[in-house]
């Protein structure tokens, strides 16, 4: 019997505290992500899952509203992520997975990945390629449902390639299992299968395109920068995408296929390793965002060195394309390419995407500048910066902070203590 009363009130607790309600967080200090600031001493009224007012000092409570002492840390918008796989984290193990794992078994996993990508202060996160068919959609519709604890995702689905290119779920495996996937699967081969492809997508409930424009450095195959997609195709997905306003995303390593990616009017280049000045002046000419990938490039680089880590077939091209993106970012932020933050966390496991901003400083970007490149140049590039990456009256209310001055020390960011999400704190 009390066992029963214990539970029915733990139960009412834990979804009273999941409702968003009327906040006032005193905060010793704030980052202004447009101005480029750091403000200190501020309270931030938060009504619902809005922000209500930022004001100067510390308010005093009126109704109901609960006070929440930020006095000794620093706060900022919620952090996006704009390029993680939270269905999948490679591993020694995981290339088999795909034999003895279910898509159910993948779903239950990635509300896993969600949490900690939450609980490392990522409010927002495009997920840029799904690695079990339908699960990052419904992980995305059981979160905002409020069945599980995970970022707001926009979700590519399943990431579109050409036969034999990175994406195309069949490399490696044995010919009779190969089969001939097609637009349905994500595998495209002239622009009618590439209009279908995008079309497929729509259909399935995703928010956002990823194409994989060039060989890639963790699948089965031998290239990883070959150009994958022809200029025709190219054109015809952007143009598909467009019709359903869809932001396009594109991985590529090598220099060719990112140009005519480019050129096609591709809203971001991923990773960008072999980044030429030619593809760089055509990215700040056309606007295109670099999402540049340095976690994943550093740790690939770091487990290739370990015998049998990687299959052999992956093992050369992660040694080589590892270690060479953290200066290509280098050299584009300096050429003023636009800058989008994005770790290709799955790659590395779900939860450190922190460390990201650290690595960007060290190739030359300001601390601040970081973090504005994962709030408010993430949401410009989602184009959800009329309502999320600034802290604003009328803005939702999606907030995060860590104890002391992450702009004077960004190993901070590898900490968040405090998440806020649609006016929901959910770390604290
Ligand atoms: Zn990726």
């Amino acid at each position: 019997m009390i066992k029963k009363i214990c539970l029915a009130i733990c139960f009412i607790t834990l979804s009273a505290s999941l409702h968003a309600q009327d906040y006032l967080l005193h905060v010793g200090k704030m980052i202004d992500v447009e101005k480029l600031k750091v403000l200190e001493n501020r309270t931030i009224r938060v009504s619902g899952n809005k922000i209500v007012s930022i004001e100067k000092g510390y308010s005093k409570a009126i109704g109901t509203e609960t006070i929440v002492d930020l006095t000794n840390k620093t706060v900022m918008p919620g952090l996006m992520d704009v390029h993680v796989h939270l269905s999948g984290e490679v591993n020694k193990a995981s290339y088999s997975e795909r034999f003895f794992m279910s898509n159910t078994d993948a779903a239950l996993r990635s509300t896993v990945f969600a949490k900690q990508t939450l609980d490392a202060g990522f409010t927002t996160v495009r997920d840029l390629g799904d690695l079990a068919p339908g699960v990052v959609v419904s992980l995305r519709k059981a979160i905002d449902k409020g069945y599980i604890q995970g970022p707001r995702i926009f979700a590519a689905g399943k990431s579109i390639a050409t036969t034999g290119g990175h994406a195309d779920p069949t490399n490696g495996v044995r010919p009779d299992m190969m089969l001939d996937p097609g637009p349905k699967q994500g595998v495209i081969n002239g622009p009618i299968e590439a209009i279908k492809a995008v079309r497929q997508r729509y259909k399935e409930g995703s928010d956002v395109i990823k194409l994989t424009v060039t060989g890639g450095v963790l699948s089965l195959a031998k290239s990883g920068s070959n150009p994958q997609f022809t200029q025709e195709e190219l054109d015809a997905v952007v143009k598909a995408a467009k019709d359903y306003d869809f932001v396009v995303a594109v991985h590529a390593h090598g220099a060719e296929g990112m140009k005519r990616a480019v050129l096609a009017g591709v809203d971001s280049v991923e990773h960008g390793t072999y980044m030429d000045d030619e593809v760089m002046r055509l990215m700040k000419k056309k606007g295109t965002y670099y999402v540049p990938t340095i976690t994943a490039g550093k740790w690939v680089a770091e487990k290739a060195a370990i015998e049998g880590y990687y299959p052999a077939i992956v093992q050369p091209k992660a040694a080589a394309i590892g270690p060479v993106i953290q200066s290509t970012f280098g050299k584009a932020y300096k050429k003023g390419v636009k800058i989008a933050f994005g770790t290709d966390a799955a790659v590395f496991p779900h939860g450190l995407n922190g460390r990201e901003f650290k690595y960007m400083e060290e190739a030359g970007m300001p601390a601040i500048e970081t973090i504005q490149s994962a709030t408010l140049n993430t949401a410009k590039l989602l184009r959800i910066d009329d309502e999320l990456g600034s802290i604003k009256a009328g803005y939702l209310a999606d907030l995060v902070a860590v104890d002391g001055d992450p702009t004077k020390d960004l190993k901070l960011m590898e900490q968040v203590s405090f998440v806020m999400k649609d006016g929901v704190i959910y770390k604290q």
